[in-house]
């Protein structure tokens, strides 16, 4: 009962934490209402409910694997600058990763098992940041920009 309760603790905190946490960001936020929970467990479990298809995970070169609530097909991108990773919505994209691996499969020798797209880039706010920077405002850089003040931030910079 107990061990059933923690268990759908760690799943409800990748449902929660924003940006597709690692076991590390689930642990720290589970921790401290659950004194005795354990590392080790929390990844013991990550690990288990990707293997049930109940959670995806996001292996990323030379970083912590990422765990993610969202089990539909769809593609991330990885901001070059911050480390953030984002959702990219690409229209019928599990059918198209169903052709890209018969397209492959039908010219070389090669069986897929699995297909991970990794779009790297910057994201909003780091494009935002870099461009107050170089225009010499870096003192008023928001955290978050909208588009608009991107949009004016071009427009100053002509
Ligand atoms: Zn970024
Ligand atoms: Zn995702």
């Amino acid at each position: 009962m107990r061990h059933t309760k923690q268990k759908e603790r760690i799943l409800q905190a990748v449902r929660t934490i924003p940006n597709h946490p690692t076991a590390e960001m689930v642990y720290d936020l589970l921790k401290p209402t659950n004194p005795r929970l354990s590392l080790a467990t929390v990844y013991r479990n990550l690990n288990l409910f990707a293997s049930q298809g109940k959670l995806l995970k996001l292996d990323i070169p030379s970083e912590p694997a990422r765990y993610d609530a969202n089990v539909h097909p769809h593609a991330h991108g990885v901001c070059d600058v911050c480390g953030m990773l984002m959702d990219i919505q690409i229209e019928r994209y599990g059918d198209f990763l169903v052709d890209l691996k018969k397209y492959i499969e039908r010219r070389e020798d090669f069986r897929i098992s699995d297909i991970t797209m990794q779009i790297r880039g910057v994201c909003a706010a780091c494009r935002a940041a870099a461009e107050s920077a170089a225009a010499g405002t870096a003192g008023n850089a928001a955290a978050e920009v909208t588009e608009e003040a991107e949009e004016e931030l071009k427009a100053a910079n002509g």
